[in-house]
């Protein structure tokens, strides 16, 4: 069980994709919580504003940051045990499967969204990490925060219907995934591989490692360097690279 907290300009954002689908199964399994804050409830003027502009001119507005230090150090002691507590900017970490698997094995994270031109330097000092989704800007972190939802609750045992679901997709062994078909197994006139119809276990699960080194290679040789391969394997990945880099010379 793990709880998720956002704190947030957009509270409502959250339940509609929450509430759906495998995220709402989970959620009703007590796989995970949610509870999403009004950054507003933390302001003490009457326009109840959470921005400002910035110092030394420049464009659009800031977060300010006593709201955001009053919430989170408020939610922070709500509860038994201190959340981990994560920021999104397009300046953190870069986000992906490792840092969600370790993300997945804590209990308590509150989500910190930004909106307009970013924070106040001095709130992002409150973060245990800070996030990056991949070079591009969204408008806000509330996209960023049920990105890391979802792909934390998936992790979990019982969020998928198919426990061995998870352990199979792209990223989980260091490779992408195998290519895979649903009938019809003819299509104007497009088949699918003859193996997968055979029903012999041990060459579909050969075809599919050589499909995942094949894909792998092809579109995302970055992750050959971290991925448990077999001498064999590495010289048929070599050789694809090697092929790949003939085609792009023409
Ligand atoms: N001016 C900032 C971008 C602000 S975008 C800059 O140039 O770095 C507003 C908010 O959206 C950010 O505070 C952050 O919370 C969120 N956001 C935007 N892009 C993001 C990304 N790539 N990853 C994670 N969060 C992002």
């Amino acid at each position: 069980m793990i709880r998720f907290e956002a704190l947030t300009v957009f509270p409502d954002m959250f339940e509609p994709y929450l509430s759906r689908s495998i995220m709402g199964r989970a959620k009703a399994r007590g796989v995970y919580t949610f509870e999403a804050y009004d950054l507003r409830d933390w302001t003490h003027d009457r326009h109840r504003s959470v921005d400002d502009a910035p110092f030394g001119g420049g464009q659009g507005m800031l977060m300010k940051c006593e709201p955001l230090i009053e919430a989170i150090e408020d939610i922070s002691s709500l509860g038994d045990e201190k959340p981990h507590v994560v920021f999104f900017s397009p300046c953190g970490q870069r986000y992906d499967h490792s840092v969600a698997v370790d993300l997945s094995r804590k209990s308590r994270v509150l989500l910190v969204c930004g909106r307009y031109e970013g924070m106040d330097e001095r709130a992002l000092e409150l973060a245990d990490q800070t996030i990056s989704m991949g070079d591009y800007v969204l408008t806000g972190g509330e996209l960023a925060a049920l990105s890391v939802i979802d792909s934390c609750v998936r992790l979990l045992p019982g969020a998928l219907g198919d426990e061995m679901s998870a352990v199979d997709e792209s990223f989980s062994c260091g490779l992408l995934e195998y290519a895979q078909y649903t009938r019809p197994a003819e299509y104007k006139g497009k088949g699918v591989p003859e193996v997968l119809l055979s029903g012999n276990h041990a060459a579909i699960d050969a075809w599919r490692r050589k499909s995942s080194l094949e894909r792998t290679a092809r579109w995302r040789p970055d992750l050959l360097e971290g991925a448990k391969l077999s001498e064999e394997e590495r010289a048929y990945v070599a050789q694809i690279i090697r092929q790949e880099g003939c085609h792009d010379d023409e």
